[in-house]
């Protein structure tokens, strides 16, 4: 799959894991931005934080070719330096951008790809780009962090790249200025504006819907199913997305609910609005 235009894929740390790595429950806030400090590609570098056992951990890496999770977005991981009670580290998803000690040509790409990542991010989590929510390591402890970055003193152009970014990837479908992305009123709701959408097609079956508070995905949990076949298909906003192809949709006979949406289930996502798909909800 890919978030953005960026590869993305999983390898998660094992739950016997998360008492070291990721051990609290967590809504995230903000995003943290670090540099590795090393050569290490992305698969390497989260290879080594998922088989140690040190209490160091972050959500994503990401290199010139992908971006790879390591921990579930909402749980905590220790990347922030800020203490066990930290708002960074409690609040806020760590991206690592790898090889800042390598290849240049890598390391540009690597941002390139941050910054594309890290817009889609903030859809999927329905956090709004600003200033305030992109951060960087050292805001929350002296670390000198992401210290290459900060070396070339880019950090503020970085942010706003990022920034930039978002606003380009939720700016309502359709609208051909490319000016003025501020909300009209003012008053814009941080997630209805986001471009994330999710379609279920006619032919694949029913999908079975869970509340917002079940343990798990399993039909053990199921409240009932969306039928896309009697429609000729559906598509919905996807109101967040809780990691693992677990959205949250808001459907007209259950509510709000959670499904699962991963592609070997037929179901397709978009990040540009829901393009032809038929019967958005
Ligand atoms: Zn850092």
């Amino acid at each position: 799959m890919s978030v953005n235009g960026v590869a993305f894929s999983s390898n998660l740390v094992p739950s016997s894991k998360y008492g070291i790595k990721c051990p609290n429950m967590m809504s995230a806030k903000k995003i943290t931005i670090h540099n590795t400090a090393n050569k290490a590609s992305a698969k390497n570098e989260v290879k080594y934080c998922r088989d140690n056992n040190n209490e160091v951990s972050y959500h994503v890496a990401v290199d010139d070719i992908e971006a790879i999770q390591v921990v579930p977005f909402n749980r905590n991981a220790w990347h922030c330096g800020d203490g066990g009670n930290g708002y960074g580290n409690r609040n806020t998803i760590g991206i690592e951008i790898c090889y800042s000690t390598g290849n240049e040509d890598q390391f540009n790409k690597a941002c390139k790809n941050t910054i594309k990542y890290v817009a889609g991010l903030c859809v999927q989590q329905g956090i709004v780009a600003t200033k305030d929510t992109i951060k960087k390591h050292q805001d929350w402890s002296s670390k000198y962090c992401p210290h290459k970055i900060l070396d070339r003193g880019d950090w503020n152009k970085f942010q706003q790249e990022i920034i930039d970014e978002y606003n380009r990837i939720t700016k309502k479908s359709g609208s051909s200025s490319a000016s003025s992305s501020s909300s009209k009123s003012g008053s814009s709701s941080s997630s209805s504006k986001g471009g994330h959408y999710v379609y279920f097609p006619a032919n694949q079956g029913t999908w079975r819907v869970y509340p917002l508070n079940a343990p798990s995905l399993s039909a053990k949990h199921s409240i009932g199913s969306i039928n896309p076949p009697k429609f000729g298909g559906l598509t919905y906003p996807v109101k967040k997305d809780r990691g693992g192809w677990d959205y949250e949709i808001e459907t007209g006979s259950y509510g709000r609910v959670r499904v699962y949406c991963a592609p070997e289930t037929g179901a397709k996502v978009s990040w540009n609005g829901p393009g032809n798909w038929p019967n958005v909800q």
